[in-house]
């Protein structure tokens, strides 16, 4: 992600600001501009939440999505992109299941690109949702997370972020963090918001090297630990479309690693539960925890219409080349 905190400050700012507007002015921001979704992977909240938020400015919209389209008789991504340009494309949002694909549609398009995901490489707008959803459950005052609905005003949503928003806070990211993307992009920004990040998972999916990912990041293999410490969880899915081959013994894996509603009350009653979704109930998680008062999900998903709105605004209305979340 390429934004620095003022910038990050600004489009949580504008998140706010444009969730609270009255739709009919809204809309007018992005009239009859237009705006391409180019997906090669599949996805269901991503990029729903980025038609809707572009469509709430206004924007037409338009899906190109790699089953039903001419990628599938061998179409380059260049050329596709050169074509949605002459179409008359004038940002495109992408999901490519190779890393670094935003960065050569951007070369070779010269537009506005957003990144909705690109393999296992980062999906900026996923960590500035879940920022925006922990920030809603923060209070200030005391530095802690409450997961309760019935949490002081979220003072912090909307508001400026600085290097020590989150200090005192412990995000800890379980599960398949070697293949995700979600993870990658949390770990680059969360630490700088002063934010501590403990990773946990086994060593096939995270690997004992993820110690040394950066300041503010370490590994803790145990589970229970780590939830002891943790004032936010962010659960993950294993990414079976990237396990290349390598098998995970899942029972295994549940005995240790399943959010389970008894080893949540025991070890971090008072936790938010997040995860970027597609959950997998019964994996990584149980249902109980999944509907539980202390899951987060579907907040975040709400969230994601409100962070897409204000990037999409940024990208379409910032100087060239600095389009990119
Ligand atoms: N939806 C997220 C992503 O696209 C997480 C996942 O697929 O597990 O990376």
């Amino acid at each position: 992600m390429d934004l620095d905190l003022p910038a990050i400050s600004q489009l949580l700012a504008r998140a706010a600001a444009l969730e609270s507007q009255d739709p009919l002015t809204r809309d007018r921001i992005l009239l009859k501009r237009r705006i391409a979704l180019l997906f090669y992977e599949s996805s269901t909240r991503t990029r729903t939440s980025f038609e809707l938020a572009a469509k709430s400015l206004g924007a037409d919209t338009t899906l190109v999505s790699s089953l039903s389209s001419s990628i599938e008789k061998g179409e380059t991504l260049k050329d596709t992109g050169l074509t949605l340009r002459a179409l008359g494309a004038e940002a495109i949002i992408i999901r490519h299941n190779s890393s670094g694909a935003p960065w050569l549609l951007e070369q070779e398009t010269r537009l506005p690109i957003l990144n909705a995901g690109d393999g296992m490489h980062e999906h900026p707008t996923q960590a500035l949702l879940d920022l925006r959803t922990i920030l809603t459950h923060l209070d200030l005052s005391s530095k802690t997370v409450i997961p309760s609905e019935a949490r002081a005003a979220s003072a912090a949503e909307g508001s400026a972020v600085s290097s020590s928003t989150l200090s005192g806070v412990t995000v800890t990211i379980v599960g398949d963090i070697l293949h995700s993307r979600v993870a990658r992009s949390n770990m680059l920004l969360l630490p700088r918001l002063g934010a501590r990040v403990i990773l946990c998972g086994p060593t096939q999916l995270l690997p004992d090297s993820a110690a040394n990912a950066g300041p503010g990041i370490s590994v803790e293999r145990d589970f229970e630990a780590a939830l002891r410490q943790s004032q936010v969880v962010m659960m993950l899915r294993i990414q079976a479309e990237r396990l290349a081959g390598l098998q995970i013994d899942l029972g295994q894996y549940k005995d240790a690693y399943q959010l389970t509603g008894q080893r949540l009350a025991a070890h971090a009653p008072k936790a938010l539960v997040m995860h970027p979704g597609p959950i997998i109930r019964g994996l990584e998680l149980t249902a109980g925890v999944a509907d539980g008062p202390q899951s987060a999900i579907l907040e975040q998903v709400r969230h994601g219409v409100a962070i897409r709105m204000a990037v999409v605004e940024r990208a379409l209305t910032a100087q060239p080349k600095e389009g990119r979340a």
